[in-house]
């Protein structure tokens, strides 16, 4: 298990939170990238307050962030009782920002491979289309929307993990909604010859443009979540 970092923890409502900024979060990924696959996929969790609750409430959720080798907190508010418990975290970083900040240090001479895992079918397409039109450095080498409830079936989890390691990804971006994309993580990070997994919920319909983010104000009060409702009532 490659589940400890250098950065310091700090214990927050039960979860373990490294210590860290979002360039560092960014240098952790690139620097992992670099060691390259070492057994099994070091994946990150971003808990914001809804998955800090599951936490406490799951046993099952409780092993899935504790296998994970980063957990990065997403949520303005989990920053800011990070601070009134005297034990802060330096900002909020949230996976969708860490997935553009990623984009953005990538650079042409070494780009960065990535898979896209999850989304409605034709989504994660739709990403890979304006990801690399935007980012020339990223290289979308597979995508894949699976079918709702296919984690239930060995054999599509088997055939999945084979098309993504036979692409060869340098990050995984899965984007299956908490906890279905931390529990698919923690199963099967050890078939995954990936060097870094990123779970990170609606990433890729952002990177669509089917769901836009939230405000930077409303972000920094912690009401994303009323955002995506008001945004997509369908939610
Ligand atoms: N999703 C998926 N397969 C599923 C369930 C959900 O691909 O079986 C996708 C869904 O289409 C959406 C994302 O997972 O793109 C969930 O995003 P959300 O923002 O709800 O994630 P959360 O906030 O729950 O982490």
């Amino acid at each position: 298990m490659f589940n400890h970092t250098e950065f310091k923890k700090e214990r927050l409502f039960g979860i373990d939170f490294d210590v860290l900024t979002m360039r560092q979060a960014v240098d952790w990924v690139y620097r992992t990238v670099a060691l390259g696959w070492r057994s099994e996929t070091r994946y990150v969790v971003t808990p914001n307050v809804n998955l800090t609750m599951r936490h406490q409430k799951s046993d099952d959720f409780r092993r899935y962030v504790h296998g994970a080798a980063l957990t990065v907190v997403d949520g303005a508010p989990l920053v800011t009782a990070s601070r009134w418990l005297g034990m802060p975290l330096p900002e909020r970083v949230a996976g969708s920002d860490l997935v553009l900040s990623l984009f953005d240090a990538a650079i042409e001479e070494c780009p960065l491979r990535v898979f896209f895992l999850g989304a409605a079918p034709g989504v994660a397409d739709r990403a890979a289309t304006s990801v690399v039109a935007k980012w020339p450095a990223v290289q979308v080498v597979g995508t894949c929307s699976p079918p709702l409830g296919f984690e239930h079936y060995a054999d599509q989890n088997r055939e999945l993990v084979q098309q993504i390691n036979a692409a060869e990804p340098h990050v995984l971006i899965i984007g299956l909604g908490a906890p279905k994309q931390e529990a698919w993580a923690f199963q099967h990070r050890q078939q995954l010859q990936v060097p870094v997994s990123l779970c990170v919920g609606g990433t890729i319909d952002f990177l669509a443009g089917e769901q836009t983010r939230a405000p930077q104000w409303l972000q920094r009060m912690g009401a994303e979540w009323l955002w995506r409702i008001a945004t997509n009532p369908r939610r």
